[in-house]
């Protein structure tokens, strides 16, 4: 036991200052402030026995027990700002950038195949000032074969297996995803003829989208498909013009060099009608596995806009003429790049989209 209270106070200081220095975190501090500076702490002790004391060591002892009380107070208001400090610095180390780290290359997206395919056929008809008209996927009976010259039981049908949906009330004008682009030629003829019907204006457009057939999936037919389609009717158009558009379209889209040919062919809703081949890019018309050996490929159908389906848009067949033509964009991309399999446009097969 110390000798007095003085050695004693001495004593309190220097193992709650050499305590003090063990601690190492910031939330034991508080364990050692009631320890040492707590209502039980020995520190505290001395002052609860001041009273008792004799009455001329009182002031002494008291003013000593004050300084260790200050003492300890403020040792420990550094030692938590010291904890603080180390602790910000640990974190700051540990959560520290490396800026000269290579990052982590981001893959970049690109459009499918398919669309490429498609915005470049929009490109090369707007400078012939075509505009891109959309139309709707799911259509009526009436809309996809009818007025377009295929009545019900037409044989032509036959080529175009349908998706129909059930509806009520439908009878003998069932709702069908549509089969063709075709279509939207009576929808858009119908539009442009009913803003002015005595007088209508010119047409001069394409028009794209996916086409639903009813098919067995094999390497060269898929469910559904892009179309594009083209509608161009006025005064004074002829079969000329026809060729004229679609020679240069092809010499755009293929090559300059590109040779055409136009082969007659029947559709219900063009008369005269034709198929329009390009001199195979591949082997420049000598005859290769890709062109089967004729050294041409075929690309597109196309004809001079029957009489009855002008009427049916509004257009009187007396006055005016017209051309119109259809393109699968799949298909074009399959002979451009010599892709075998139409199935891997829907297949979401990276290995293949990232090839283009
Ligand atoms: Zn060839």
């Amino acid at each position: 036991m110390p000798e007095s209270p003085l050695e004693l106070l001495d004593q309190i200081e220097a193992s709650a200052l050499s305590a003090l220095g063990a601690v190492e975190a910031e939330d034991s501090l508080e364990a050692w402030r009631v320890a040492h500076l707590g209502r039980s702490s020995p520190l505290m002790g001395v002052f609860d026995r001041l009273g008792g004391l004799p009455k001329e060591e009182r002031p002494a002892i008291g003013r000593r027990a004050n300084e260790v009380k200050r003492l300890l107070e403020s040792a420990l208001a550094e030692r938590a700002a010291l904890l603080r400090q180390q602790a910000l610095e640990r974190t700051l180390l540990g959560e520290r950038l490396d800026v000269t780290l290579p990052g982590r290359a981001r893959p970049r997206g690109r459009l499918h195949i398919s669309n490429q395919t498609l915005r470049q056929i929009y490109r090369i008809f707007a400078e012939m000032g075509f505009q891109v008209y959309r139309s709707r996927d799911v259509e009526t009976d009436e809309y996809n074969f009818q007025l377009l010259n295929f009545p019900p039981h037409h044989p032509a049908r036959e080529m175009q297996d349908s998706y129909y949906i059930q509806a009520p009330h439908a009878a003998d004008n069932p709702i069908v995803l549509r089969t063709h682009t075709s279509p939207g030629q009576i929808r858009a003829m119908r539009e442009y003829s009913a803003a002015d019907p005595g007088n209508p204006p010119p047409v001069r457009i394409i028009l794209p989208g996916m086409c639903y057939r009813y098919e067995q999936v094999t390497a060269r037919s898929e469910v559904q498909f892009n179309q594009v389609e083209g509608l161009a009717v006025g005064e004074g158009i002829t079969f000329s013009d026809l060729k004229g558009t679609l020679s240069d379209f092809a010499r755009r889209m293929f090559g300059q060099g590109v040779r055409t040919r136009f082969r007659a062919a029947h559709f219900p809703f063009t008369e005269p009608s034709a198929e329009m081949d390009v001199e195979c890019f591949v082997c420049g018309g000598v005859g290769c596995p890709v062109c089967k050996r004729a050294g041409w490929l075929e690309v597109l159908g196309c004809g001079m806009v029957h009489p009855v389906v002008l009427s049916n848009g509004g257009y009187a067949p007396e006055r005016y003429t017209g051309f119109a033509f259809g393109m699968g964009s799949e298909r074009l991309a399959m002979l451009r790049y010599r892709i075998e399999d139409i199935r891997y446009f829907w297949g979401n097969d990276i290995r293949f989209l990232e090839q283009f």
